[in-house]
């Protein structure tokens, strides 16, 4: 960048906002953007995107024009600049009249340095005459494009205006955009660039590591106990609890309400003065544990939440690490804490294969389920397999359970193959309970009544007990080796992926079944 915008960008971060340096890549993309560049900025929860484009917005001669989709947020940008002395205004559905032609006012006089819009607004008709009267006197100093991510047509942010954002540049081609996100996956990037017509942008990608967070996956046998057992180590501190259904999400808060855990729900499904309390309470109030649906989180901004816990398994790895993002975004200690079991991933890959989705789609999610199951049945640390998800390249971090208390490795092959000879013997018709009772010799009703105990597999996993064979049987569905079908109260089939397994052409490391107490690991945070 040009040597006096790095001076004047450095004065406005001084004098401004009263921080006495750039954090991470901030320095270089408010250089490239103030000094006309286009730019994709990728970067975590937290780290600063706001300051990228506001600064630039300052620098540049006429109004910097803010996309974004979230009301409640830009009513905050809005004041805490306004505060610190910057003009800035924002045009959406909760201004009335009135209060339109004030800023559409000031937006002419000049009397504005940032303008925050909802994409919506954006494309009527008199929002853009009035972007062409600053584009006329070469007024329009930027547009930012904020979760940008909205963009992704199979993002479950997905907003449709947001497709329509390409056609800024087609009006304004002398104005710089900068896109921001914090989504990082590939393919999410790639849409991005693509369909916001950002292709020769230049993108910034921060590193995406957490480094206060500790990431804690349990297996699932007890899920409120253990819940209960890891917010013994969090008394009296703010947190999520992320869960599927609405219904499980009231019945949780419930719950920890009657454990003596002050618990609010928050889901899509509550009348919306309910949930604006029960969000105002979680801000304003200490120690409020948030037991949520993903309803909750895009723009919460909540710098003390010490933990983020999940009673059901993500979408993808992408949804989790946006999940898990929203503890510790003051950089002290978090735990992010999920309860996971074989239920959670016959529900998710049951969820894809029935969904109305075209193919394609299916997909796409059935590869990013497999990118999160991957990651929960990893044996390496989650941080390096996480951040790698991201492109990102690390080391073992010490702070994850898999670091603190490396799970132990066995040979599952010969056990793996049992499981998978009783699927095929019993004819692809039996749920995991089932099937377990024949693999220890269990004489159950249902064992007799189909003669199982007849089989030459009957018996033949007496060697391991409910809890191991539970654990095999959610790694072969987590490999992709069998299916669960939902239709057919969860009846165990076999894929392709069965057949090198049971030939004995591959081998099958898996993780041990321990069965763990509680939440956190022993070792205190520091
Ligand atoms: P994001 O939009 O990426 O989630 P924000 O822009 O809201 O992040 O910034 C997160 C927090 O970090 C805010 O409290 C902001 O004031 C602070 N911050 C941003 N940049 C700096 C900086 N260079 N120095 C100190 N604090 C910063
Ligand atoms: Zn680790």
């Amino acid at each position: 960048m040009e040597t006096n915008t790095h001076t004047a960008a450095l004065e406005i971060l001084h004098r401004v906002f009263g921080y006495t340096a750039f954090r991470g890549s901030q320095g270089d993309i408010v250089g490239h953007v103030a000094d006309g560049g286009d730019a994709l900025v990728l970067m975590p929860t937290g780290g600063g995107k706001s300051l990228c484009y506001q600064i630039p917005a300052l620098l540049r001669h006429g109004c910097g024009v803010v996309i974004s989709p979230l009301i409640a947020l830009m009513q905050d940008q809005v004041d805490a600049l306004t505060q610190l002395g910057v003009k800035a205004a924002y045009l959406n559905s909760t201004l009335d009249w009135q209060q339109v032609q004030e800023v559409e006012r000031r937006v002419l006089c000049g009397d504005l340095d940032l303008l925050y819009v909802a994409p919506e607004r954006l494309l009527t008709d008199r929002c853009l005459s009035l972007l062409d009267k600053l584009e006329e006197d070469k007024r329009l100093a930027l547009f930012a494009i904020d979760e940008a991510h909205c963009v992704s047509q199979w993002g479950h942010d997905f907003r449709p205006e947001y497709l329509q954002l390409s056609a800024l540049h087609n009006r304004y081609p002398d104005v710089p955009r900068i896109a921001l996100t914090a989504t990082a996956d590939t393919a999410t990037r790639e849409e991005m660039r693509v369909r916001l017509g950002l292709t020769e942008a230049r993108v910034f990608v921060a590193s995406f590591d957490r480094p206060n967070i500790r990431y804690l996956i349990v297996e699932k046998d007890n899920p409120r106990k253990q819940l209960l057992g890891f917010l013994a180590n969090h008394k009296g501190e703010a947190g999520i609890v992320y869960c599927l259904s609405r219904k499980k999400v009231e019945e949780t808060a419930a719950w920890l309400t009657s454990q003596g855990i002050p618990a609010l729900p928050y889901h899509a499904g509550l009348p919306a003065e309910v949930r604006a309390d029960n969000q105002r309470t979680f801000l304003r109030e200490e120690g409020i544990t948030m037991v949520a649906t993903i309803a909750f989180g895009m723009g919460i901004d909540k710098p003390d939440v010490r933990f983020v816990a999940h009673l059901d398994l993500p979408k993808s790895l992408e949804a989790y690490y946006q999940e898990t993002g929203r503890a510790g975004r003051d950089g002290e200690p978090a735990e992010a804490w999920m309860a996971y079991g074989l239920q959670d991933v016959v529900l998710q890959r049951s969820r894809i294969e029935d969904s109305v989705a075209p193919e394609e789609q299916k997909r796409l999610e059935a590869q990013k389920l497999n990118a999160l199951l991957a990651y929960a049945e990893s044996p390496r640390c989650r941080r390096v397999v996480l951040l790698d998800y991201f492109g990102e390249a690390s080391e073992p971090c010490n702070n994850c359970d898999v670091c603190l208390t490396p799970p132990e490795l066995w040979d599952g092959t010969v056990a793996a193959q049992k499981a998978l000879s009783v699927v095929y013997r019993t004819g692809q018709r039996f749920g995991v309970v089932h099937l377990i009772d024949v693999l220890r010799g269990k004489v159950s009703d249902k064992v007799k009544q189909w003669g199982h105990d007849a089989l030459p597999t009957f018996g033949v996993g007496a060697d391991l007990d409910d809890g191991a064979w539970r654990a095999v049987f959610r790694q072969l569905v987590a490999g992709g080796m069998l299916t669960a079908d939902l239709a057919e109260h969860g009846a165990m089939k076999l894929t392709d992926a069965a057949r090198p397994v049971l030939k004995g052409e591959q081998t099958l490391q898996m993780r041990r079944h321990v069965a763990r107490k509680g939440g956190s690991s022993s070792k205190s945070r520091s």
